[in-house]
């Protein structure tokens, strides 16, 4: 009988030992099923152990927040901190406040984060945390106490050199400045505990910016090593919050269209191209749904479902909503409408099915964890500044974001080269980081 793969056996252990965990299991798939070309080139990883380490995290923290709210009733929300691996540095990841939160969610992100923050080349380590809150519908002082709850608790595991998260889906500044609020009255004035702040209270020019922007520059990597660029294309970008909007500003200044935008109930289209200012007062600025566009927009189109349902041509796809926002018949679809090249703003947005019909397609794809890391790495750019007691420019800012992005692409285009794997990005990211995470896995001894 042949042995069995290592990387089928430690993905039947972890599926015995996980099995209501679905979103990690498919992360941790995804990965197994890139990296298997550098195990088989390491017989030897087999008796490190290297996949049961990298898989399992170093601890997860969880955790209850009781709260009372404005009615004067005690609510109790569920919170975890994974801290996932510390081999690159001090844990460093966001904090989502959403209702799907649960165990698998915060695993599969923590697990993601480790190669992205890998990926950056900075020294932050990989984490993920968060709660079952949904900030929607609260008030101002619900919120508020939401996090000071939070923190207090959080406060005894995170640090400037330990653990340092950030925002998330459903944490922007106002919660990060919560939460900083409840840690220094805790813990004393040391900013660095979190990033994401606001700028007077310590945050980096171009952070809030750094997600969406850094996804365009690896678009612009992706499109100029086939020859092309982004002036004229038609760009759809699903979301409409801090990242999607950055995005679709960056998607524009390089003369882009983008022709459609989305909220978790509806989605916009218009082909001479979104307005973003109208956007930017809905959704970003304010806390509106995205369907009140087409009160002062009558020429768009409103769809009420999800934006990867719509008809539309368009070349290039930016999903920057949530994970497994884009299934196999919806990738399909944006096959079939033209798009050549889907870059990844969210966090493992297109699912396995999705994934394989890009592959089949020839599609150019970028995956989250290489295209969306320009907003973890200017998080560690923030706590750079924080530990000099510095204040950088945003063009500073902007420019170390611009090299990183390049820096990022070249790695996975490197390890593409290397195991002669075209130009499938997905695979060259996941060997890249895996190769650095083994590396330094081996100097640290058995841990
Ligand atoms: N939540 C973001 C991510 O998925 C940023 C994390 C951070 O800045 O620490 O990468």
């Amino acid at each position: 009988m042949t042995e069995k793969r290592y990387t089928q056996e430690v993905f039947d252990k972890l599926e015995g030992l996980y099995p209501h965990e679905g979103e990690f299991l498919q992360a941790v798939k995804e990965f197994l099923d890139a990296i298997e070309p550098v195990i088989e080139a390491h017989p030897e990883y087999r008796q490190q152990a290297v996949l049961e380490r990298i898989t399992e995290p170093e601890r997860i923290i969880s955790f209850r927040v009781p709260w009372v709210d404005d009615s004067g009733q005690v609510q109790v929300n569920r919170a975890y901190r994974v801290q996932f691996s510390s081999l690159t540095g001090p844990y460093k990841g966001g904090l989502r406040f959403h209702p799907s939160v649960n165990q698998s969610i915060l695993k599969f992100l923590g697990f993601e984060q480790i190669f992205k923050n890998s990926l950056t080349g900075l020294p932050i380590g990989g984490g993920k945390g968060g709660s079952d809150f949904d900030p929607k519908g609260k008030s101002e002082q619900e919120v508020m106490r939401f996090c000071q709850s939070f923190m207090t608790e959080l406060s005894r595991y995170v640090g400037p050199d330990l653990d340092v998260p950030a925002g998330d889906i459903g944490v922007g500044a106002r919660e990060i400045g919560y939460l900083l609020g409840q840690y220094k009255r805790l813990k004393g004035p040391e900013a660095g505990v979190l990033t994401g702040k606001p700028i007077p209270a310590g945050g980096s020019l171009g952070r809030t910016e750094a997600t969406g922007f850094g996804l365009v520059y690896f678009l612009n990597e992706m499109l100029s090593q086939v020859e092309t660029e982004l002036a004229g294309k038609r760009v759809i970008v699903s979301g409409s919050g801090n990242v999607a909007y950055y995005a679709a500003r960056k998607v524009e200044a390089f003369g882009g269209v983008v022709v459609s935008m989305s909220d978790s109930n509806s989605a916009i289209y218009d082909a001479n191209g979104i307005d973003l200012d109208t956007v930017y007062e809905l959704k970003v600025a304010g806390r509106e749904r995205i369907a009140k566009y087409i009160e002062t927009h009558p020429e768009a189109t409103l769809y009420n479902g999800s934006v990867w349902d719509m008809e539309i041509e368009a070349d290039v796809a930016l999903p920057c909503a949530t994970q497994n926002e884009i299934n196999a018949s919806q990738a399909e679809k944006l096959v079939a409408n033209g798009v050549k090249f889907v870059a990844e703003g969210a966090n493992m947005p297109s699912d396995s099915g999705a994934v394989k019909v890009y592959k089949k397609n020839k599609v150019y794809y970028g995956p989250g964890k290489a295209a969306n890391a320009g907003g973890v790495a200017v998080s560690a750019l923030e706590m750079s500044q924080n530990s000099m007691r510095q204040r950088w420019s945003q063009e500073q800012v902007d420019g170390m974001l611009q090299d990183i992005m390049k820096n990022i692409f070249q790695s996975c285009l490197g390890a593409c080269q290397t195991y002669d794997l075209g130009l499938d990005y997905a695979s060259g990211a996941d060997i890249a980081s895996f190769e650095n995470m083994v590396e330094l896995m081996l100097i640290h001894g058995v841990v």
